[in-house]
């Protein structure tokens, strides 16, 4: 049988788009995004989808439509919100080292919050809101200190990571907020790393969390939401389902009737699992002793399996009658990283079109020009529809920033 993206197989969306193309369901879009609201339902939770994940504009508009708030870590992405059609006023900036130019942009544009992540970056921010006669919203970024169990590159909560303010440093540094004249306390935010299946340090997190909002009421600083961060991780190969339900009644639990706003800032789960990366297979290479299944996507167009060692399942996009054989699907990259697979068993001819799985996050929204290659066009499919969303790079567009000679 031929695999489909909803109503369509990749066979034709790859004859009619080309490869390497990035695929994207809609309905699955949507199903994910529903998902969170229905798990936390009795919370009425702010969705701020983290952009960074997939910052296609149209999947942010389909996220706007749902209703979506965004968690941005660029001014290009509050760009990309904009443009998009999303609202600032449900917009969250986070991230480590916002420039003053990004600042001003963001208060210019009425974010929701700054989520703050040093003292000198309070500083920043209070001086750019005095510069343009505004108050800025802040949030404090705090890390729990608690072990995310995932990969290290995408763990974020622990005191020897580059994120947030440590624990025992908050509520002097909320008392510091508070003495900034230009800043409005409004919450405070948690984000303890990605791509969790176990889900019960989100839960001590939120408890850690709640213990300190606790303490600072009783300082008389009330804040208005409270952000735990990230979503659930995704299946990718052999990992348990994250019960999500569960995470969400282990919040309410601990949330228990607090005033609050809950906000929350899933990226990979609500596009992870919506995308594929369609690729053509080049030549089969029998090295002396491996096989490799040379293919026209590489690295730059998905990075995550040189980055974090990354599974991602690959399926021939026909029936074939190829023998299946153990490979190595690689990239024309010049680079051994180079690889989308390692020992995969895989039946495929030249010619074949493969399907790359969970290719929906940190797959084109990293992807690079790398060995000059144009980055590849994405794809959104609805029902029997398939509409181009970014058309693939050429040539000349790489070219025309640069100049030849002095
Ligand atoms: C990356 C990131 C997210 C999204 O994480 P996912 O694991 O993709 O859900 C949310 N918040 C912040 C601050 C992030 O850096």
């Amino acid at each position: 049988m031929s695999l489909k993206c909803e109503q369509l197989t990749y066979t034709e969306l790859a004859a009619q788009f080309g490869t390497p193309l990035y695929v994207y369901s809609r309905a699955a879009l949507d199903e994910a995004f529903k998902a969170y609201q229905t798990a936390f339902a009795t919370l009425n939770p702010l969705i701020c989808y983290a952009v960074k994940a997939n910052s296609n504009l149209s999947v942010i508009r389909r996220f706007a439509e749902l209703g979506s708030g965004f968690d941005i870590v660029s001014g290009g992405e509050l760009a990309r919100v904009l443009a998009a059609g999303g609202d600032a006023g449900k917009t969250i900036f986070s991230g480590v080292g916002k420039s003053e130019a990004e600042i001003e942009f963001a208060l210019k544009s009425g974010v929701k919050c700054f989520n703050v992540e040093s003292l000198p970056e309070l500083d920043r921010i209070n001086q750019v809101a005095a510069a343009l006669g505004k108050q800025a919203p802040i949030s404090l970024r705090i890390n729990p200190d608690v072990d995310a169990k995932t990969h290290p590159y995408i763990s974020t909560g622990l005191k020897a990571n580059k994120f947030g303010i440590a624990m025992s440093e908050a509520e002097a540094a909320y008392r510091y907020a508070a003495s900034l004249p230009h800043l409005n306390i409004t919450g405070i935010d948690c984000h303890i790393g990605s791509q969790l299946i176990d889900l019960a340090p989100l839960t001590e997190a939120c408890e850690r969390i709640l213990l300190l909002v606790d303490k600072l009421e009783a300082a008389g600083i009330a804040l208005q939401h409270i952000d735990l961060g990230g979503g659930v991780g995704i299946v990718y190969h052999n990992e348990q389902k994250p019960d999500l339900q569960a995470y969400a009644d282990a919040v309410a639990k601990v949330m228990d009737k607090r005033p609050q706003q809950l906000v929350l800032e899933p990226g990979r789960s609500l596009v992870g699992n919506a995308g594929a990366l369609l690729t053509r297979v080049e030549f089969i290479k029998q090295g002396e002793e491996k096989h490799f299944v040379i293919v026209d996507a590489a690295m730059n167009d998905l990075m995550r399996p040189a980055l974090y060692q990354a599974y991602h399942h690959i399926e021939n996009a026909e029936p074939t009658d190829a023998a299946p054989i153990l490979a190595d699907i690689v990239g024309p990259v010049c680079e051994t990283g180079d690889f989308l697979a390692q020992n995969r068993k895989i039946a495929a001819k030249p010619g074949d079109l493969l399907v790359v799985r969970s290719a929906g996050a940190y797959a084109s929204s990293m992807a690079s020009n790398y060995n000059t290659r144009a980055r590849a066009a994405e794809v959104l499919v609805s029902g029997s529809k398939a509409k181009l969303v970014r058309r693939r790079e050429t040539i000349e567009e790489m070219l025309a920033n640069e100049t030849e000679c002095l």
